[in-house]
């Protein structure tokens, strides 16, 4: 693909907490249209990457280029790039006090400074989108755990990204309502939305993704397309790790 596809490239990635080196030296770029997962083990870095990838942590080491722009420079616009890139988090994270529908518009109107009108258009676009829009006037709590979470994925989408993260969006939910979810996310990408997804739903992974990243201790440990990975994996790690969800 052409350098013009490139969105994001992450080069020499590293993250220390103190004295512990959680990522080192961490490559891959993202182009338009690409369903990145990203598996391994708990305490392998996945959500420490993520969060570097928005900003959400502080980079100890290397670039993170956004449109060739490097967005570790202290001098970048933050806000700017924190709209362009958005976040679903496994905890929902929506606003308790607010409805459904405020709840995607909070981020249009006061990050995006859209108008009111043109604020509530986008929120009720991806609220119909995720099959929440009978919901608008309901609060957080009177939802389920899936509802709540497609809440969190049009507020997502209401800041108009060019490439949404998840962080296990399915791991806080009951089994039965991973599958709503999943299906929201699988319409997205065969819309050509850009994704980075961590994920433990290796069958979703499997079928969603146009690159797999498996992590562990901090590293890549292998990637590949989702065939070198779920296929024909190398690393005796990767082939360790894939074994526990047969
Ligand atoms: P994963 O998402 O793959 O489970 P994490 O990125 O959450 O892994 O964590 C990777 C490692 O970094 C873990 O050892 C974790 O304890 C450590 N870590 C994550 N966040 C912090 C933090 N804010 N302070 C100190 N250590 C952290
Ligand atoms: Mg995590």
């Amino acid at each position: 693909m052409s350098e013009n596809n490139k969105i994001l490239e992450i080069s020499h990635l590293v993250k220390s907490f103190g004295n512990h080196e959680v990522l080192r030296d961490i490559d891959f770029s993202v182009e338009k249209g690409d369903v990145i997962s990203i598996i391994g083990a708990s305490g392998s870095g996945k959500s420490t990457m993520l969060r570097c990838v928005n900003l959400l942590e502080t980079p100890t080491g290397g670039n993170i280029y956004y449109h060739g722009k490097d967005i570790t420079d202290p001098k970048m616009d933050v806000c700017t790039y924190r709209e362009k890139v958005g976040m679903v988090f496994q905890s929902f994270n929506l606003f308790a006090n607010l409805t459904v529908l405020e709840n995607c518009m909070v981020g249009p109107i006061k990050v995006a400074k859209k108008s009111k009108e043109e604020a509530k258009e986008l929120a009720m676009k991806f609220l119909q989108k995720v099959g929440m829009d009978p919901y608008i006037n309901a609060k957080p709590k009177q939802l389920s755990g899936g509802q709540k979470q497609r809440v969190a994925i049009a507020r997502a989408l209401a800041m108009e990204p060019e490439v949404l993260l998840f962080d296990e969006p399915t791991s806080a939910l009951d089994p039965q309502m991973v599958g709503e979810v999943l299906n929201v996310m699988t319409a997205l990408a065969k819309e050509g939305m850009t994704m980075i997804i961590v994920t433990h739903e290796m069958a979703f992974a499997r079928d969603i993704s146009s690159h797999v990243i498996f992590m562990a201790d901090g590293v890549i440990e292998e990637e590949g397309t989702s065939d070198d990975i779920f296929k024909t994996p190398q690393k005796e790690k990767t082939k360790e790790f894939l074994s526990r969800f047969r």
